[in-house]
């Protein structure tokens, strides 16, 4: 399919959940930068592991054990080749982007942050890009600076080579702003911080439901991921780290599977990327995510990628039809993201209103309060959209934001 137009049709029959009324309308499900909503694919192969393969990996001889630890690690493969990373060991699995990011400040952050040090980060991130890194940086004695953002929600990157710093330790950097659709010039933005000899994590929690993550090419020293924001389960995400990146980092958590041997004298450590996976992992997980990437791919980011884009302009013209409401971002590249303001009616009002109409949005602060603060509002309303959604969808939100108005007349 990939290279031709979006079936959205097909895709639709695809996704179970999207076939149901909700307070007895048509759901129209437009929160996916919170969730997305997961494909029959991945139902099954969910249902399928735990019918035939279910058994602890890495440890058992038995069949059951070789089938799952296959499946697992052919997970990771999945996850390599569908970000572009160069080896599986760069592959580590963790619960979401928030355990990959507190990851790295953990390990990363902790052995390589020291008194007087900086972590550089931007307004637009979520509170899981922010609040890791404020506590390293009060444990170890640390300064957090920021990037600030304009009026349009752009990054001010004019800034950039100012508050990078001999002391600059890391960057952290989100690709896709949840709050506004902001998609940020990482490319670029690596390629300065490494002029000055700085890593750079990328936050791709809001990426790979929408375009070609390319780690390599990105050049990135970090990059974490979602599962569940890319049509996969909850509970399983992905720290991708540049091999002798990983390599240089200690362990984190401690316990099975990240040891070769222990004595009560001393632990040797295992190789990557099993030294920073303690414990049993969440196998189903893996797979499902593995899944999600097959049918991610079987539908085509190319196409995905135009379709999100051709209703994202339909979303945003359509919304001036509204009295009194203002959409928040006029950044240059936006993606997933209509985030809005209506005068005189509170966020969660509006949503409250639309949920009668079966309309599913978020109203609220998005995680990301320091960037909301920037722009002088508490809360905004927020449509998500994603490969499953039609105009239709739209007009339907238009339709109940019209029914707002005539509540709040
Ligand atoms: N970063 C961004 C940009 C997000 O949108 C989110 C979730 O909304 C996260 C990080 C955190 O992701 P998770 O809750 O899956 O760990």
């Amino acid at each position: 399919m990939s290279g031709a137009p979006l079936d959205v049709a097909r895709i639709r029959a695809d996704f179970p959940i999207l076939h149901q009324e909700v307070r007895g309308r048509p759901l129209v499900y437009l929160d996916s930068a919170a969730t997305t909503q997961k494909p029959q694919a991945v139902i099954d192969a969910l249902v399928r592991y735990y019918t035939h393969d279910n058994a602890n990996v890495h440890r058992g001889v038995h069949a059951l054990s070789e089938r799952a630890t296959l499946a697992y690690e052919g997970a990771r493969e999945r996850v390599r080749r569908f970000i572009n990373a160069r080896e599986t060991k760069e592959i580590i699995f963790v619960r979401g982007c928030t355990e990959a990011i507190n990851l790295v400040a953990y390990t990363f952050g902790r052995s390589k942050v020291g008194p007087g040090d900086e972590v550089l980060i931007t307004a637009m991130e979520h509170h899981s890009d922010i609040v890791p890194w404020q506590m390293l940086c009060q444990q170890v004695g640390a300064t957090l600076k920021v990037v600030p953002v304009d009026e349009r929600g752009d990054l001010r990157l004019d800034q950039l080579d100012v508050l990078l710093t001999e002391r600059t330790r890391l960057l952290a950097v989100t690709h896709v702003s949840n709050a506004l659709g902001t998609v940020n010039p990482v490319r670029d933005i690596i390629r300065r911080a490494h002029a000055r000899g700085v890593p750079v994590l990328v936050d791709g929690a809001q990426a790979p439901a929408h375009f070609r993550v390319d780690v390599q090419a990105l050049d990135c020293d970090f990059y974490a991921l979602s599962g569940h924001k890319m049509f996969g389960p909850t509970g399983i995400g992905v720290l991708y780290g540049k091999a002798a990146v990983l390599e240089s980092m200690p362990p984190w958590q401690g316990g099975g599977d990240m040891i070769l041997s222990v004595t009560m004298e001393k632990t040797v450590y295992n190789r990557l990327p099993y030294r920073l996976e303690a414990g049993t992992p969440d196998i189903s997980g893996a797979i499902g995510l593995a899944a999600a990437m097959d049918y991610i791919d079987s539908v085509g980011l190319d196409a995905i990628s135009a379709h999100d884009q051709a209703l994202l302009e339909y979303g945003a013209r359509a919304l001036e039809s509204v009295p009194g409401l203002r959409l928040m971002s006029q950044a240059r590249e936006r993606s997933g993201v209509l985030s809005f303001i209506m005068e005189d009616v509170h966020a969660h009002d509006v949503g409250t209103i639309l949920d009668r109409e079966g309309v599913a949005i978020r109203a609220g602060h998005h995680c990301a309060q320091p960037l909301l603060s920037c722009f002088g509002v508490a809360a905004t309303v927020r449509a998500s959209l994603a490969m499953y959604n039609t105009r239709e969808d739209i007009d339907a939100l238009v339709r109940g934001l019209h029914k707002v108005r005539e509540v709040f007349a």
